[in-house]
């Protein structure tokens, strides 16, 4: 029998977390107007919100914490950061920001106009966003099999390459700056890419001289995927494959605070001399000078060092074995999820799930709710609630094509356990599935509306 695969660390340091009474949490919610964004962490058991910037860190990068040097200018810590991120990522210009929108932001001030077009397998909302700041076009070019939730793809974050064709015949490549692929594919279910579509991708838009960026956040995680389901890779070490991927690319963005393995940070790399001379340019405008930009020195020595760990490829195989434990367990009891799990996070297929609730009862918000009073479980809608749309004419929602809720797993943060409990909830919650109401909007902004409404049960 092959060993158990276990959490490849000890735990140095214990942070307390608070069970409430099934009453307490009725009252936190009712505060709340039914929105988990409001509710404060200390009352939530297991927060399964996101796994951004919420990774523990090791006693190697709380070391480099207080090895960080805070020089204003040409920081050690700077040279350390940027060493490591060529080292891995083989980009000539790193640029260190304050997380992943600000290399975004900078990137499309410097490459994208109003009518460009900017293709991506999935962009990420605030990826979305920056384009559109920019009077640009963000267009999703997944494959088709990303839209069915129960449909197995080796690599279902892979991005359409005939339609990728079609665009640059349809628009012409003059109108497209720059094309990404975004590792994983966090909005398509942290779905992972392969190499050859990776590859494919740059030779299409090289072809047509469009540079190529890749949307790192999640690379170690992606590069695992590839060592275990991509055929060719299985000898080789994550690292080489990480590698033997950005060295397709003309440049990358990246949030450290997902595999950086870091609380805050990120950073935007290129190729192009004449870029990254108008990149620093706008940092020192709203970051800060290119050593730090607008990081301390601190952070960029866990970055760094949090860099080099997420490549342990035995920290990988217990990262990628936990999420596929949480969700081979629903699976397991017939709770309906995207299929295969992806990297960092099992979605839970609510619409499939509830499928007595309509799509204007926000089936994904009121199963948020349930997990939360059911067990103190703090999970993130995927669903109308967040990209439901109002049609123009006649204000009548359009409701998102897919209603998920996200179960984002932290990094080096919850035990076995702490999953157990989490899956035990999930199915007790199932059980009663029957009897879960919708729920309805009461006051929403105009804008990314799911960080503010709130919701009130339907009747
Ligand atoms: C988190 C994320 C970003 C943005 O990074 P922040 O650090 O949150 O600003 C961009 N792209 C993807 C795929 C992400 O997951």
């Amino acid at each position: 029998m092959p060993m158990p695969i276990i959490e490849p660390f000890r735990i140095k340091m214990v942070e307390p977390i608070r069970m409430t009474t099934r009453q307490e949490r009725e009252r936190i919610l009712d505060q709340a107007g039914g929105n988990l964004f409001f509710v404060h962490s200390r009352d939530v058991l297991i927060d399964l919100l996101t796994d951004s910037g919420t990774s523990a860190m090791s006693a190697e990068q709380w070391a480099g914490m207080m090895r960080g040097d805070e020089a204003y200018a040409c920081s050690q810590s700077y040279y350390s950061f940027r060493d490591t991120v060529r080292d891995i990522f083989g980009f000539k210009h790193v640029i260190p920001t304050h997380q992943g929108r600000a290399a975004e932001r900078i990137l499309f001030a410097t490459m994208c106009d109003s009518g460009h077009v900017v293709p991506n397998n999935t962009h990420f909302d605030t990826t979305r966003a920056n384009i559109e700041y920019r009077g640009a076009q963000a267009i999703d070019l997944p494959i088709p099999e990303t839209l069915h939730p129960g449909k197995h793809h080796p690599f279902k974050g892979n991005l359409d390459t005939n339609g990728l064709r079609e665009l640059i015949t349809r628009v012409g490549a003059r109108t497209i700056p720059l094309g990404m692929v975004t590792v994983t594919n966090n909005s398509g279910g942290g779905q992972p890419v392969s190499m050859a579509n990776v590859s494919e991708t740059r030779d299409i838009l090289a072809q047509h001289s469009i540079p190529f960026y890749l949307d790192a956040c999640r690379f170690a995680e992606n590069a695992y995927f590839i060592k275990r389901r991509e055929p060719g890779y299985a000898e080789k070490s994550v690292r080489d494959i990480a590698r033997e991927m950005f060295s397709l690319a003309d440049g990358c963005t990246m949030s450290a605070k997902k595999d950086g393995l870091a609380n805050i940070g990120g950073f935007l790399c290129t190729n192009d001399d004449r870029l990254a001379q108008q990149e620093r340019d706008l940092l020192i405008l709203t970051e800060g000078f290119p050593t730090y930009g607008g990081l301390a020195g601190r952070d960029l020595e866990a970055i760094a060092t949090g860099l080099q760990e997420v490549l342990h490829e035995d920290y990988l195989e217990y990262r990628i074995a936990s999420i596929r434990y949480l969700g081979n367990g629903l699976l397991g009891a017939d709770v309906p999820i995207v299929q295969p799990p992806g990297g960092h996070a099992v979605y839970i297929d609510a619409r499939a799930l509830l499928p007595h609730i309509p799509q204007n009862q926000y089936p994904g918000q009121a199963l948020v709710i349930e997990l939360f009073l059911e067990a103190g479980i703090r999970a993130v809608e995927i669903g109308s609630v967040m990209f439901g749309k109002k049609d123009r004419e006649t204000g009548a929602e359009i409701p998102a094509r897919l209603e998920l809720v996200r179960l984002a797993v932290p990094r080096r943060v919850y035990t076995q356990s702490h999953i157990d409990y989490v899956l035990e909830a999930i199915l007790s919650v199932a059980r009663r599935r029957d009897r879960i109401r919708g729920v309805k909007i009461v006051e929403e902004a105009p804008f990314l509306r799911h960080f503010t409404a709130k919701f009130a049960r339907c009747d």
